[in-house]
């Protein structure tokens, strides 16, 4: 199966690249960082010119796009894949996205005859790099019954939560989770060093205690070592959260502790953080109180 690659930035390079190991599949990509391609193609991928040149070699086409406008186009643009594939192709969109916008990119594609599966992903770079992802799948039982195999090439553990929409959803809601989690985090990392506690040792603690959780593993692992180089763009956590707070609006669900995190992601924005990791959110308190979490 010839089997296409669209974004191999941060998450979408080693997710295709489990792909070229762990399967017999041809691999086509393409990203408009050509740096991010020859990655993939070092390892024996084959370039794609364009999006459209890859929608139309392609049985299987896959996508891992920063934020929905993106995904949208790439998807149901003139020079999309929608406009270019063959019909009985089958797409799958790895990005995190809106369940409103998933359900309008499966509806378009559907009228070109492609299947559409949304299956945002979890782990972060180590997991996706290590091939141990989840996988949160929202679409119809067959396609994703046949494309199961593609899907557990790169991952760990592959959901299927429903139709279209559940996917979207389950993975807002899961980093809704998580931000609040490592905002937590962030907070109490500054309160321990007010305190003047060896923060090393209260991080061994906590490793081991009952605040453990993901969130706060990542933001004390960047922090202590003071590492705020993105592997998860503040950006595309401030859009991830944005979305969720809208999902939350929308069912009419009042936020209290995620709208807080909001406004911690926007005040680090504002320092000019976007494109760094989003566990830069604990410079706003780190330069408010002019002290530093490093050990
Ligand atoms: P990234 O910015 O590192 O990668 C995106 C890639 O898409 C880039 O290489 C970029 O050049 C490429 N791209 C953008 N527009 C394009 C276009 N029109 N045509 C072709 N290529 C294009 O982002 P990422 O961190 O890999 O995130 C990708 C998606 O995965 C996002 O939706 C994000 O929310 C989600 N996600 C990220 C993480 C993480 O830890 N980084 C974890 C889970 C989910």
């Amino acid at each position: 199966m010839k089997v296409g690659f669209i974004g191999v930035g941060n998450m979408g390079g080693p997710m295709c690249r489990n792909i070229i190991r762990n399967t017999n599949h041809e691999v086509v990509v393409f990203d408009l960082d050509a740096g991010a391609a020859k990655a993939c193609t070092d390892l024996g991928a084959s370039a794609g010119t364009s999006v459209a040149d890859v929608a139309a070699r392609c049985d299987v086409v896959i996508t891992s796009l920063p934020i929905p406008r993106i995904v949208e186009a790439v998807a149901l643009g003139p020079d999309g894949i929608a406009a270019h594939a063959r019909a009985g192709t089958v797409f799958i969109d790895l990005s995190t996205n809106s369940p409103a916008t998933a359900k309008r990119v499966a509806a378009g594609m559907a009228e070109k005859g492609i299947a559409m599966l949304e299956a945002p992903v979890s782990g972060g770079t180590v997991r996706a790099k290590d091939g141990t992802i989840v996988i949160m799948v929202g679409g119809d039982a067959a396609v994703f019954e046949q494309q199961l195999p593609l899907l557990k090439s790169f991952s760990a553990e592959v959901i299927h939560l429903g139709e279209i929409g559940f996917g979207s959803t389950a993975k807002l809601i899961n980093n809704m989770l998580a931000f609040c989690n490592s905002a937590a985090a962030a907070e109490a990392l500054m309160i321990g060093k007010r305190a003047g506690i060896d923060l090393r040792k209260l991080d061994a603690v906590i490793r081991n205690a009952s605040g453990m959780s993901t969130g706060y593993a990542n933001m004390a692992n960047k922090a202590l070592a003071g590492r705020f180089e993105a592997t998860f763009a503040l950006d595309l956590a401030h859009k991830d959260l944005r979305l969720a707070l809208e999902m939350a609006d929308e069912l009419g669900v009042p936020g209290l502790i995620a709208p807080q995190v909001m406004s911690l992601m926007r005040m680090a924005r504002g320092m000019g953080l976007g494109s760094a990791d989003s566990c830069s959110m604990i410079r706003v308190y780190e330069t408010a109180l002019n002290e530093e979490v490093r050990a």
